[in-house]
């Protein structure tokens, strides 16, 4: 286990420093491919601008998986739809990963464990899916985010 959080150390360190400027990938400025917007809706995923999210002051963003609902605070920074849909795909899909990208995103939540934002892995994945979509990382985080994009467009057999 040593090892591996060595090699996660490594490459979230790469990810960070050295790939800080990998394009973000959607099209329409918020960062978040169209196809996984378009499969929210399918799925009856609604998102509302808000004064106030439903957690009130302090939450600029929200994501209620039973209702499929995210709320953004106007004028939220611009990760945190992507963040909320990141809650929407690991709910989504997390049931459904494979072994390995369980012990990645276990030993991410590890390694960032001190960070407050990073509270559970479900936060883990919702952080790191924002940082993908608007720009700031590479590697195996991308791919992981990409792995759990196709488990949820079901193209993983
Ligand atoms: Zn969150």
């Amino acid at each position: 286990m040593k090892t591996v959080k060595r090699i996660i150390a490594l490459v979230v360190l790469c990810s960070m420093v050295l790939l800080p400027v990998s394009a973000a990938r959607g099209a329409d400025g918020t960062g978040v491919p169209p196809e996984i917007q378009q499969k929210f809706l399918e799925d009856g995923g609604t998102v509302d601008y808000v004064d106030v999210t439903c957690m009130g002051p302090g939450y600029n963003g929200t994501y209620r998986h039973g209702r499929k609902k995210i709320q953004v605070q106007k004028g939220a920074p611009e990760d945190v739809l992507p963040h909320e849909y990141g809650h929407y795909i690991y709910h989504s899909t997390i049931l459904r990963w494979d072994a390995e990208h369980r012990g990645y995103l276990t030993a991410l939540h590890e390694f960032f464990k001190n960070d407050p934002r990073f509270s559970s892995e479900n936060e883990t994945f919702a952080v790191i899916y924002s940082w993908s979509c608007t720009g700031a990382t590479g590697g195996e985080m991308r791919e992981m985010v990409e792995y759990a994009e196709d488990l949820l467009l079901n193209t993983v057999k």
